[in-house]
């Protein structure tokens, strides 16, 4: 589609997309079932700049990085993107927007709505303490709690012996 067109329509395309679909995401995913809802709102504001809401929610199946069994990652977002020609442009962007860079070719929403879902993957992704099967060895959280661990106290006894 032709953003340009797009803004000066102030075009709203909602939907659901299969996460599957998505092959850049799926790389990422333990399992690519289910889908994306998204809603785009191209629109210009006061200053006639051109602009594109994206709001995408889903949920992603990642693999927890301490217990390796698969978690659900709910994702919610809501950007809002100008869209840019230029790197000179983009530098003068103004809070809040995010930058879109675009040129006359057109775009696919698709690639839109993925790139949404990569930024929102968690680093490391990771359930909740208290809902991951593995748990931390409750020693090490017994003697952190105590500070018998800490640094400081190691430094006094070497001192007293000393
Ligand atoms: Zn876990």
């Amino acid at each position: 589609m032709d953003p340009w067109r797009a803004v000066d329509s102030r075009l709203v395309l909602v939907g659901r997309l299969p996460l599957s679909s998505l092959p850049r995401l799926r790389g990422s995913l333990v399992e690519a079932t289910g889908d994306a809802r998204f809603r785009l709102a191209f629109f210009r504001d006061e200053a006639q700049r051109a602009l594109l809401r994206c709001e995408v929610v889903a949920t992603l199946k990642l693999r927890c990085q301490r217990c390796l069994e698969a978690l659900d990652h709910k994702v919610s977002t809501d950007t809002l993107l100008a869209l840019v020609l230029s790197v000179d442009e983009e530098r003068h962007l103004p809070e809040p927007y995010d930058p879109l860079p675009v040129s006359n070719e057109p775009i696919r929403p698709g690639d839109l709505i993925e790139d949404e879902l990569l930024l929102a993957l968690p680093q490391i992704p990771m359930h909740e303490p208290t809902l991951c099967v593995r748990q931390l060895p409750d020693v090490d959280v017994a003697r952190m709690q105590s500070g018998e661990a800490s640094p400081f106290r190691v430094l006094a006894e070497l001192k007293r012996r000393g």
